[in-house]
């Protein structure tokens, strides 16, 4: 028979869980049972639109059988099945390797979190056994198979007889040694604790025979051995006990083993809903990125429950795309099991149920910012990117719902702080949020504009991710105080003195300003400033396009350029104001040259390409040598 090898990833998988020293090694149960209670569920789910498939109900359980002589645990279930085909897919191969490959690369964990965090199915079987076989057959089906592996060196499928339709799984347990006792999973008191801590809320039966002593009849000192068949598991549904029954480990290791996540969530959200519409809900915001987020495979939703009884893995109609981070589930009774995804879409109780689901989430976050803001400002920092396109897609439709999640880093306060919190905060007379845009806080900071207004103590909004200015146009004001580019150039912070004082310094200076103007056509208008202190040079905008927004237009893939109306301001308190008006007197060459050479520099500190960087060398050297 021919022994088939493991693709790379799920051979790599293996390897890990066959040499594991992860302690935590009774999870394999855990995962065994919850892949048996998914098949049922898959079987039990086609029964109700297929008559081809007739089942009892009640005679969906999961068995669980330990036999000490020969060593072997057996895990049985009358679930969906697997054909040759689907045994070699699915075992042969680890259903979600790109997360495993990712989580290994990328975050180097050590082996131990990987078992422990990441969910890792089926292979876990291969902490505690030395051979696994897995004998199968689909239900209808005429054949069974049988899938068996010892591990590393691969696997072979063949042929087999079995009398009725589901899966067994056969594991053969390791031997003892020094440091593990495998032995204990073959103890039915064992066992029971393990399904206990990890599978009560499975839905069906987890039967087991156990044997029990107990008097013979009419005697009082003589015992005989019993066999009863025990169901080990309370079956409700971790998402219908009240939140004060459950500990939190039990709702982690729920998240765990059910959503393919490695870390425990940053939050969990239990709320049952009574009323004209009944559901329970239970909701997790992960603490990490989902591994596929910003793949086309990842697929937002929650899973549906009727009554208790899967419905649909990920409805996605149930969150909105800001909060598509959110995992978890909603059970209702109210929702008929036999609805077709496309009479869903269009369900009214599912709608409602959306928005509540919406407005939950939206107000635990809030409480956690309100409560917990070290919390909040790491969810933040994981998913704030979410709700800043939430307020920018679709026109800021939903911009109100939001705006008070979102958070910049200030210039004052050195940290990230909310729109409200700048508000209250603002000086006297202040009618406008200031905030600067760059690449890093650091750059912004050392920006001539920043400093400027920084000098006159007012707070100052960091906008470091591309879509933040954009966020700020959407949103126009918040509180009536208008959004303000420090970059912008009617920022309008001088005096009246000042003010006027500047525009008969640019009047007095038009000839020698436009000719600089014309020697570098690309930007609009070049004048003197007062906005700055220590620098000489910056670039301003005008309009509604800053030079961050025309960066980013710029680099997106199939548009057309755009150009943000530039100014060249030149501090007029610098040194080199004076130097340009006598040069404007006795040599307009050198003029243009020191004008190209400011333009430069002014493009370089907003971190804009130089077009001739050669010429602007060559002239720099022309300078220097002299
Ligand atoms: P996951 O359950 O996360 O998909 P596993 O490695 O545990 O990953 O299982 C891989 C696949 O094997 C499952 O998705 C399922 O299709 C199939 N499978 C595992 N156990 C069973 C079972 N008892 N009955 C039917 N199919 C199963």
């Amino acid at each position: 028979m021919e022994t088939k090898q493991f693709k790379a990833e799920s051979k790599r998988l293996l390897d890990l869980m066959i040499n594991s020293i992860y302690t935590n090694k009774e999870i394999f149960l855990r995962e065994l049972i919850s892949n048996a209670s998914d098949a049922m569920d898959k079987l039990y789910y086609n029964s109700l639109t297929d008559k081809n498939i007739n089942i009892n109900k009640d005679n969906l359980t999961i068995k669980i059988n330990a036999d000490k002589q020969k060593r072997t645990l057996t895990i049985e279930d009358k679930g969906i099945g697997m054909n040759a085909e689907e045994l070699e897919n699915n075992l042969g191969t680890i259903a979600q390797s790109g997360s495993f490959a990712f989580k290994n690369e990328n975050e180097k964990k050590d082996d131990v979190n990987i078992i422990g965090q990441f969910g890792v199915g089926f292979y876990s079987a291969f902490m505690v056994s030395k051979e696994v076989e897995v004998i199968s057959k689909p239900y209808g089906a005429e054949k069974a198979y049988i899938w068996k592996s010892k591990g590393a060196e691969g696997y072979t499928i063949e042929e087999t007889t079995k009398e009725d339709f589901g899966t067994t799984i056969i594991l053969h347990i390791k031997e003892d040694s020094e440091e593990e006792k495998y032995s204990e999973f073959l103890d039915e008191y064992r066992i029971k604790g393990i399904v206990k801590r990890y599978s009560d809320y499975i839905r069906y039966p987890i039967k087991m025979d156990v044997t029990k002593k107990e008097l013979k009849q009419g005697s009082k000192d003589e015992y005989e051995e019993k066999t009863i068949t025990e169901t080990l598991n309370s079956m409700i549904p971790i998402w219908k006990k009240k939140k004060s029954e459950v500990t939190d480990e039990e709702f982690n290791s729920f998240y765990t083993s059910k959503f393919g996540e490695f870390e425990t969530p940053i939050k969990v959200i239990r709320s049952t809903v009574e009323g004209t519409l009944n559901y329970d809900l239970l909701l997790y915001i992960p603490s990490n990125v989902p591994y596929n987020y910003y793949t086309k495979e990842f697929e937002k939703g929650l899973q549906l429950y009727s009554n208790g009884v899967l419905i649909m893995e990920k409805c996605k109609d149930l969150l909105p795309d800001y909060f598509s981070f959110v995992k978890g589930l909603v059970d209702s009774p109210d929702l008929s099991l036999n609805i077709s995804r496309e009479i869903l879409q269009q369900d009214r109780q599912l709608k409602t149920i959306a928005k509540n689901i919406e407005k939950k989430i939206k107000s635990e976050l809030e409480d956690m910012l309100n409560k917990n803001r070290e919390e909040y400002e790491k969810f933040f920092k994981t998913f704030g990117i979410q709700l800043k396109f939430g307020v920018y897609n679709n026109f800021g439709i939903d911009k109100d719902k939001l705006k008070d999640l979102l958070m910049f880093y200030s210039s004052t306060e050195k940290k990230l702080v909310t729109l409200k919190e700048y508000v209250t905060r603002m000086k006297e007379g202040q009618d406008k949020i200031y905030y600067a845009c760059g690449e890093t806080v650091n750059k912004i900071d050392m920006l001539p504009q920043v400093e400027g207004v920084k000098d006159k103590e007012y707070e100052i909004l960091y906008l470091t991710d591309e879509i933040d200015e954009f966020v700020l146009q959407v949103l126009i004001n918040y509180e009536e105080k208008e959004f303000a580019n420090v970059s912008a150039n009617n920022l309008n912070l001088d005096s009246k003195e000042d003010k006027e004082k500047l525009e008969k310094l640019n009047e007095e200076c038009k000839d020698m300003l436009s000719l600089m103007q014309e020697t570098i056509p690309e930007v609009a208008k070049v004048c003197f400033t007062n906005r700055l202190k220590e620098h000489p040079v910056c670039l301003t905008t005008e309009g509604a396009i800053s030079v961050e927004m025309q960066k980013v237009i710029n680099a997106l893939p199939n548009n057309k350029t755009i150009q943000a109306k530039t100014l060249l301001e030149i501090n007029e308190n610098h040194a080199i104001a004076n130097k340009l008006k006598s040069l404007y007197e006795s040599d307009k060459e050198e003029l243009k040259k020191y004008t190209k050479i400011l333009y430069a520099q002014a493009k370089l500190i907003e971190g804009l390409n130089i077009d001739n960087p050669t010429e602007i060398s060559n002239l720099i050297c022309e300078m220097i040598s002299k």
